[in-house]
């Protein structure tokens, strides 16, 4: 069919039918009646923005060009469907539309008739698009409802639509509380002053069960031509239950764990992800806390554990000990580390004070003399092996100066005023010695009434001179025999002295040293008690 725009003007302007001539989907003619559906002033208003997509829902967009090429590429007529278009001031206009290819201008376009079906939407439209969703959907104006599918009906506790609708009024599921705030959202939403948006609400059925859902709220203008509210709901009931679930369940843990925490012996602490304590337990706190008043938060002083934190955080394996800390306490603890989820770190803490105390008592006990308190034989041995280690490690020659001293006629003090004050001789000798030494130096008790001296450093020249103060301050010793102190018994040593270590020509062990010791203390017995030999496997320059 060929068209001129004068002819078409005459044809359809005047028409209560709208009509629209377009190309690619630009006007190029509209009728009064179109312009209007689509809720323009007039044909100029409408002609003065030609573009038809503007009132084309988006999604329908690629379909519409696609239709629109394909019918200026035939000819005649294409039919008749039902369609809705979107007017300037958003709302729809449902419109039954016919196409049909026409001559124009040299070329071909599309005439489209367009007639309005009702005054917009009909139950039936929305019925057959969303009626069978599982997606709950009601119509209402005011919450009375003017349409449900079947969904909706199931959601709010009905069997299905048509006996949801015997009761069509939903403000009765709303709990008293809400429904003013309910009124004025609707109210609202169906004067334009607001859109709907979606929101979690909580119903209460018929039968007293509480339902939650996910609502939201569009409005449409109903088929009456006055405007309603689209709403569509999904129950969410599951996902409120388990998120409170969840809640609960997080909580009833937290509690769990702050009462373990609170019940273990060791010092247990959870440090949250900035490193600040967000559970301690007491015994945490008589490590690590400061001193409070009655009343006041407890604080505490964790730099110590901070920086074993950062440490782990390097080795990278999310745990860590470490070993024989010094707490703000003064107390002596180990400490282990775990990271936690989420950044935080579980921090518990042994105290080893009374554990340390204990062993070293003990070594104490094991390696001296309980009479003299001087070294026995074996912590004489561990201490010259350390000895020799630190100056080791000190990249330093190892030698030492060694006297043996045996004092002289011991047995006759013994006999004649008594064991105890022979102890008092033995106690006397070992307490001098300490005091003329120095405290590297190292004093023991061989047996008996024989004793050692070790003199790390010391050359032959210094290990003589010190032998013969040693043998004046023995001499000076006055050990009272009665109450008054008038009478005292007096005591000698035979001494043999050497040197030993590894120097640079010598290598004498300790051992080795003992031995040559001891034989030059017996050549001074035999020199007749109360002198100094000193022997030595070197050559002896300084002697
Ligand atoms: P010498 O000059 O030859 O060394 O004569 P001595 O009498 O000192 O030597 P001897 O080895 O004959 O005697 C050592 C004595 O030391 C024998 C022992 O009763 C005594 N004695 C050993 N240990 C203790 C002790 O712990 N307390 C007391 N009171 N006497 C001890
Ligand atoms: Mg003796
Ligand atoms: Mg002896």
């Amino acid at each position: 069919m060929r068209f001129e725009p004068t002819e078409i003007a005459r044809l359809y302007g005047r028409s209560r039918v709208g009509v629209v001539v377009h190309k690619d989907l630009q006007a190029v003619y509209v009728n009064d009646a179109y312009a209007k559906m689509l809720g323009r002033r007039d044909v100029k208003d409408f002609m003065s923005e030609p573009d038809m997509r503007q009132y084309i829902p988006p999604s329908f967009h690629h379909e519409a060009a696609k239709l629109s090429e394909g019918f200026q590429e035939s000819s005649g007529f294409h039919g008749w469907k039902k369609v809705y278009n979107i007017r300037t001031d958003g709302t729809p206009v449902w419109m039954e539309i016919s196409d049909e290819t026409v001559e124009w201008e040299g070329g071909s376009a599309v005439l489209t008739t367009a007639q309005m079906i009702d005054n917009g939407t009909t139950a039936m439209q929305v019925d057959h698009m969303l009626g069978r969703s599982f997606i709950g959907v009601m119509v209402h104006r005011n919450m009375t409802a003017l349409y449900v599918n079947d969904a909706f009906a199931h959601l709010m506790g009905a069997e299905n639509a048509s006996t949801f609708m015997e009761k069509p009024n939903v403000l009765r599921f709303i709990p008293e509380d809400n429904r003013p705030r309910a009124l004025k959202h609707v109210a609202a939403i169906l004067n334009g002053e607001r859109r709907g948006d979606r929101h979690r609400v909580r119903d209460v059925l018929d039968d007293g069960r509480a339902v939650w859902r996910d609502l939201t709220d569009e409005r449409i203008l109903w088929h009456d031509g006055k405007p309603a509210i689209l709403t569509t709901a999904h129950d969410v009931r599951e996902e409120v239950e388990m998120n409170a679930e969840l809640i609960r369940a997080k909580a009833s843990l937290e509690e769990a764990v702050t009462e373990v925490i609170r019940l273990v012996p060791s010092a247990v602490a959870m440090l949250d992800g900035d490193l600040k304590v967000a559970h301690f337990n007491y015994e945490f706190a008589r490590l690590f806390g400061l001193s409070k008043q009655e009343g006041e938060d407890q604080s505490f002083e964790i730099s110590a554990l901070h920086e074993c934190c950062a440490k782990m955080k390097l080795n990278g394996h999310g745990h860590s000990t470490f070993d024989e800390m010094v707490t703000p306490s003064g107390r002596l603890a180990d400490i282990r580390m775990n990271m936690m989820e989420g950044g935080g770190v579980m921090v518990s803490a042994t105290d080893i004070t009374d554990h340390k105390r204990k062993e070293q008592m003990l070594d104490t006990l094991a390696s001296t003399d309980p009479l003299t308190r001087a070294l026995n034989r074996r912590g004489f041995e561990i201490a010259v092996s350390r000895l020799r280690e630190i100056r080791h490690l000190k990249d330093k020659s190892w030698v030492f100066g060694l006297i043996v001293l045996d004092l002289d006629y011991f047995k006759n003090i013994n006999d004649t005023h008594g064991h105890a004050v022979g102890d008092r001789v033995l106690e006397k000798v070992a307490e001098t010695l300490r005091q003329a030494l120095r405290d590297d130096d190292l004093v023991v008790r061989l047996g008996g009434e024989e004793f050692a001296v070790l003199l790390p450093s010391a050359t032959a020249a210094v290990t003589k001179r010190i032998g013969e103060r040693l043998a004046n301050m023995i001499r000076a010793i006055d050990v009272p025999i009665d109450k008054d102190g008038n009478e005292v018994a007096k005591v000698t040593a035979s001494f043999g002295a050497t040197v030993g270590g590894e120097g640079r020509q010598k290598f004498v062990d300790l051992s080795d040293a003992m031995k040559l010791a001891d034989e030059a203390m017996y050549e001074a017995k035999q020199n007749g008690r109360d002198c100094m030999i000193f022997k030595s496997f070197e050559r002896d320059t300084d002697s």
